[in-house]
């Protein structure tokens, strides 16, 4: 078992931002969290890394537990769209950065560092710091800052947003190709329907803080349950 949710429900006021959200990702794989701007993405993923606190519903990594856990309990790996590497720092400390907080052995987390810089193809890049990187550079380092410490879920808000439409391309299929290889199960989180049906088993497409559909990107684009779904994923009419 993956990421389980169980009826979860999230407010802000009286503002419910996510409404009876029940999903399953299963051990391994990668499902897009997709849906319009505004629709609860963010907010979702959030609550399962314990920064938002649910108001009702349960959260689940396997068999365990861990509705309202701090983000530091949890093994947990997390992507956002602006990378948020630090600037003085270079990408080696970067990665180094989590390890040294969880008290890894010094030899052993720099030994790590050089193996997640090569799963994400930047082992050349060590010794340089973050302005000296492309964008799609920076983010193949966040992505192996979130990997190092061998997180079982890989969180990812947006994580190409800040790419020009080349790099988009290029960057998903590797994060396809780095989660594949190393078999964490991964939920990423796009408002792009070609990102979410190039990358994942499964897509779950959602509006205002409801789930709208749960397919494979195929039967989502063949079969979809409503006009929303089939206007918001460009199915044939
Ligand atoms: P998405 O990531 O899908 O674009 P969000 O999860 O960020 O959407 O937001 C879902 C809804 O919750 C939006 O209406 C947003 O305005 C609202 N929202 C998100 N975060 C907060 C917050 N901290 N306080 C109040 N409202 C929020
Ligand atoms: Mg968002």
């Amino acid at each position: 078992m993956g990421i389980r949710l169980e009826n979860l429900v999230v407010k802000f006021g009286d503002f419910t931002a996510i409404n009876d959200l029940t999903i399953q990702i299963p051990k391994g794989k990668l499902i897009s969290l997709l849906g319009p701007s505004g629709c609860g993405k963010s907010t979702t993923l959030f609550t399962i890394c314990g920064i938002h606190k649910p108001a009702g519903g349960k959260i689940y990594f396997g068999e365990r537990e861990v509705t309202g856990l701090e983000p530091e309990k949890l093994g947990i790996g997390l992507v956002f769209q602006n990378y948020a590497l630090y600037p003085h720092m270079t990408i080696r400390e970067n990665i180094l950065f989590p390890l040294k907080n969880l008290k890894w052995d010094k030899a052993e987390a720099e030994k790590r560092v050089v193996e997640v810089a090569k799963i994400v193809k930047i082992d050349g890049l060590l010794d340089r710091k973050p302005g000296q990187l492309s964008g799609g550079q920076q983010q193949r380092v966040a992505i192996a800052r979130a990997l190092a410490k061998k997180p079982e879920n890989l969180l990812l808000d947006e994580p190409l947003s800040n790419l020009d439409t080349k790099l988009r391309v290029e960057t998903r299929q590797e994060i396809r190709r780095i989660q594949q290889e190393t078999g964490v199960t991964a939920i990423f989180v796009t408002h792009d329907q070609e990102e979410a049906m190039s990358i994942s088993d499964q897509i779950i497409l959602m509006k205002d803080g409801k789930i709208q559909q749960v397919s494979t990107p195929t039967e989502i684009y063949m079969n979809p349950c409503n006009k929303f779904v089939a206007s918001f994923i460009g199915s044939p009419a």
